[in-house]
């Protein structure tokens, strides 16, 4: 039987892939999307805890992370959030905004991916899921895919298989596989935007404060966050353990800054001067939740914790204050691929065209999303990413 042939078949039907799709079929390609998972888009379902983060409204070349940080500009330039913000309008989605520019469904993350397949099926897109793909191989006039649902040629190929978070959402390496096929190089990767573990006492820390959220400053190496920190049974999450977790290398030790808005050897003074009758335990319960500062109080003044403010020496209380602005935690790693919400590094983007997302040194094959070496912060960023490769490579094909 002959193979059925189209001008694209993209691998992969998430974010990317379907926006590529049906970028290109409006241009009039005929367009097939294969993808190995019983539904397209499972991972735009399960974001933004179901309300999908769809965009931010303040996208820069360096809310992402990459081995070469100008490769995303051209893309970011070429499809925007204003124009994304522009299809869910036209498609009637209600939105809100939240902190710090972040796009939410008023409704569902399900009005994000029904925008995305109806797209496509305006386009004429063929989607075809439960799909294994076999092998790759490359014609003379393109490529030849062979899948547990028959043969298929076309001339361009979008690799569009996302990262290797949550696998049992349908992540696979295959991606990487394919362009170790074709002898790109892969950048090592690493879960990001993922919870911090411990194994030291910090461990029993954060299980005693688990569901206690702060508002801190994170740092690591020469990198800082101002967000809030979530402690869990496991360790620490939340938006600024998130955040931090794409910089953090492990060894590492991070810096949290509990009182990020205030000198906290002013303030420790202040209450001398002001309160010398008072512990410090029940002064400093006004900044920070009881059960933090106990904690806090057992590593740091315990020989002074039942002393009223007059009898701790100044040096002791700036040492208390060091690690109030500077709280030093060593974790021991994070959960891992089956939390991270994205894959670190991925396909090294000096083989790639940064205006089409080409290989250049085999024509008419793309990598389009997360598969790449590009990942965005927390914040909307990596669907922009999404977006953008997509529509790059969709205009190409
Ligand atoms: C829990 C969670 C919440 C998130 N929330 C947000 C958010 O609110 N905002 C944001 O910007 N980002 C968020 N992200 C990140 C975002 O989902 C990804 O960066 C984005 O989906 C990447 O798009 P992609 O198309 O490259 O990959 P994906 O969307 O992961 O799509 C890859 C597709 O390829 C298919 N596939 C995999 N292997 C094969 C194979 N061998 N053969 C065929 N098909 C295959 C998969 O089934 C899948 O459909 C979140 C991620 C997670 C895990």
């Amino acid at each position: 039987m002959k193979n059925k042939h189209y001008d694209v078949i993209i691998l992969g039907g998430g974010a990317a892939g379907l926006f590529c799709a049906f970028t290109a079929g409006q241009r009039g390609q005929s367009v097939l999307v294969l993808d190995s998972s019983n539904k397209v888009g499972k991972k735009i379902l399960m974001s933004g805890g179901g309300r999908c983060n769809f965009t931010n409204l303040d996208i820069q070349p360096e809310n992402y992370l990459s081995a070469n940080p100008h490769f995303c500009k051209s893309a970011l330039n070429g499809y925007n959030q204003w124009q994304f913000i522009e299809m869910v309008e036209q498609h009637k989605i209600a939105y809100h905004e939240r902190k710090h520019g972040e796009l939410f469904c008023d409704e569902s993350a399900k009005d994000i991916l029904k925008m995305l397949t109806d797209e496509c099926a305006k386009a004429k897109v063929v989607i075809q899921t439960k799909c294994a793909i076999k092998t790759v191989s490359v014609l003379d006039s393109g490529y030849s895919i062979k899948t547990s649902q028959g043969d298929f040629e076309s001339k361009s190929l979008v690799i569009a298989t996302g990262g290797l978070s949550i696998p049992t959402m349908g992540a696979t390496g295959f991606g990487y596989e394919i362009a170790e096929q074709f002898g790109l190089s892969l950048l090592p990767r690493t879960a990001g935007l993922v919870p911090f573990t411990f194994s030291d006492k910090s461990k029993q820390i954060c299980e005693r404060l688990s569901g206690l959220a702060v508002d801190v400053s994170m740092s690591v190496n020469a990198t800082s966050f101002r967000e809030n920190l979530l402690f869990t049974h496991r360790g620490i999450s939340g938006p600024a353990a998130l955040q931090l977790s794409s910089y953090w290398q492990p060894g590492q030790t991070i810096a949290v800054n509990l009182l990020p808005d205030m000198d906290a050897r002013d303030l420790l003074l202040g209450y001398k001067n002001n309160s010398a009758k008072s512990l410090l335990r029940n002064l400093l319960s006004q900044q920070l939740s009881k059960s933090l500062v106990l904690e806090l109080q057992n590593l740091y003044w315990q020989d002074h914790a039942e002393k009223p403010m007059a009898e701790i020496p100044d040096a002791a209380l700036f040492d208390v204050a060091s690690h109030l602005s500077d709280w030093r935690l060593k974790p021991s790693g994070t959960e891992g691929y089956r939390t991270a919400e994205v894959t670190l590094c991925g396909v090294n983007t000096d083989h790639l065209s940064s205006k089409t997302m080409e290989c250049k040194t085999q024509p008419g094959l793309f990598f389009v999303g997360e598969v790449m070496d590009v990942t965005g912060h927390l914040g909307g960023y990596n669907f922009q990413w999404a977006w953008a490769s997509g529509y790059a490579a969709g205009q190409y094909v």
